[in-house]
């Protein structure tokens, strides 16, 4: 016997190729049993007398208690954030802002663990989700409005930036702490204070956002997050000393506040929901494309406004693409948001899984067929497997209504024409994606798509620089890039001659 048969032999025998548990340790988080409110640079009772627990949606276990923020909390937080506009913030050099914005950067960077492992905790997202992309790209936004702040003459020549005052902020769930820093930094270095409500699901990173606020020593009453339900953030929508309001959540919401708010003169920025079409042509690279739809739809468990919901396949890769795309889905493995394999994290609350039951059932009964591939899920917290709807019409309400879930509904297409025609079929406009070799037809796809952003060979992209928003019911406004500074200036009229 030869010394490599020998070898061999006695080699171990794996027991089988499952990932070991490689759990992010939970223990750099330090949590209070109960969080007022941050008003005036302070965290203090809420004059409401209200709290509300906030759990951990992978387990159901409750993490915290938080304030239910009434009118009273309300009325304190605007007057503090317009006693920090007027006495000193609005004033302050730029080049001085910039440097409080600089260190909110360089803090959540030095912090980054500690932040992306509450944000799982509290939220289910993956944390290497949380790690690789919501911790970094926040303190990017940080870092690239820090750079504008003192450039505004330069961004709107001839047109004199000037803050706006107060601006109200309401943000979603799902990507807590990056709609905060989407939210808070252009407001700052335009010169704006603000006041914050995260989603009630999500408080938990917002609060420590203040503590990083306090580390920064960020002038008191420049920030004022206020924790509560869809109450707290309709109570900052009417005030009336709040000068304008950035709003990301539901098109429902949306309308209501847009409802409220006309004739009052305040200014508003809406990003809403999206149904957003995946294009993949017959010329495409399958493999990467397969990847694409799955970073497009199963990322951050579909909550993402911007998904790659409707997968739109050229009829002639229909088959590979499918088969492809199903031996993909078998090999995600969903579970405990803070182990560092997992890629399908908890869904957000039990309100949103049983939406997307409600959805997906919808989805069964009007003739869609349904693939999920095999898997067990956890006894306890969220959750729902991957899924994949074939055999879709476009008239479903899967093709048509935002599931915000890992649901996929598959629609194919035989020419460019039919794809941009059945791509543009939706109330919305938010995203879409084109996958092609060819960069003529991926210019000419996009400059027909009603879509905010278009991702080209790639899906779910962000960089601070570049602007976000939509068209038709996806909201209006820009997030991101130099667009993202306007909704938080007073710009005169370009002076002609100029
Ligand atoms: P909402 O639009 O209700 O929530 C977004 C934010 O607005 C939250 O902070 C919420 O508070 C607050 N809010 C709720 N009602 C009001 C109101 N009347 N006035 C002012 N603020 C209010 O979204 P949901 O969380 O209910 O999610 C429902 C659906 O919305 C999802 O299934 C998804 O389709 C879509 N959605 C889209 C998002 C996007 O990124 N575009 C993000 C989140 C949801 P509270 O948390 O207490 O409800």
């Amino acid at each position: 016997m030869t010394d490599l048969e020998r070898r061999q032999d006695r080699a171990p025998v794996p027991s089988g190729w499952d990932y070991a548990p490689a759990p992010e340790a939970r223990d750099i988080v330090t949590l209070q049993e109960r969080y007022g409110v941050f008003i005036g640079g302070e965290l203090v009772d809420p004059k409401s007398g209200e709290h509300f627990a906030t759990i951990d949606p992978s387990t159901e276990e409750p993490l915290a208690e938080v304030a239910q923020a009434g009118p009273k909390d309300v009325d304190l937080a605007v007057k503090a954030a317009r006693d920090a506009y007027e006495n000193g913030w609005s004033g302050l050099s730029p080049a001085e802002r910039a440097k409080y914005l600089f260190r909110i950067a360089r803090i959540l960077q030095e912090r980054s663990r500690e932040f992306a492992v509450l944000e799982s905790l509290n939220g289910g997202k993956p944390i290497k989700e949380s790690r690789d992309v919501d911790l970094p790209l926040s303190a990017a936004h940080f870092f690239y409005y820090a750079g504008w702040a003192d450039k505004l003459e330069y961004a709107f020549p001839n047109r004199t930036p000037r803050p706006i005052g107060v601006a109200g902020q309401i943000i979603p769930w799902n990507f807590p702490l990056l709609m905060l820093a989407w939210k808070v930094a252009p407001a700052l270095a335009a010169g704006n204070t603000v006041v914050l409500k995260p989603a009630e699901t999500t408080p938990l990173t917002a609060l420590l956002f203040a503590d990083v606020l306090r580390q920064a020593e960020l002038p008191p009453g420049v920030v004022n997050i206020l924790t509560g339900d869809g109450r707290t953030g309709a109570e900052i929508v009417k005030h009336e000393d709040v000068d304008k309001i950035a709003f990301t959540g539901s098109t429902e919401v949306g309308k209501a506040i847009q409802r409220e708010l006309a004739g009052t003169g305040k200014k508003l920025t809406l990003e809403l929901g999206g149904k957003a079409a995946n294009i993949i042509f017959d010329d495409a690279a399958l493999d990467q494309a397969v990847e694409g739809i799955v970073n497009g739809i199963y990322f951050n468990q579909g909550h993402v406004c911007c998904a790659g919901s409707r997968l739109l396949v050229q009829e002639s890769i229909y088959e590979p693409v499918i088969d492809k795309l199903k031996e993909r889905l078998k090999t995600l493995r969903l579970g405990d948001p803070l182990d560092k394999n997992t890629d399908v994290g908890a869904i957000n609350s039990k309100q949103q899984l049983e939406k997307i039951q409600e959805l997906v059932a919808s989805g069964e009964e009007e003739g869609a067929e349904i693939y999920q591939p095999p898997c067990r899920l956890p006894e306890r917290g969220y959750w729902f497997v991957p899924t994949v709807f074939t055999n879709v019409a476009q008239s479903y309400r899967v093709a048509q209504e935002e599931i915000f879930g890992p649901v996929l509904s598959v629609l194919t297409f035989r020419t460019p024409d039919e794809a941009v025609e059945k791509a543009n079929n939706t109330p919305y406009g938010l995203s879409a994606g084109v996958w092609t070799e060819k960069g003529s037809r991926i210019l000419s796809i996009a400059q027909q798509l009603k879509a905010g952003v278009i991702w080209a060979n790639t899906y779910n992209r962000f960089d601070p620089s570049s602007p976000f928003g939509g068209y038709k019911e996806s909201g209006f406004g820009r997030e991101g890039g130099l667009h993202g500074l306007e909704p938080y200036l007073e710009l005169d009229e370009p002076r002609a001659g100029k």
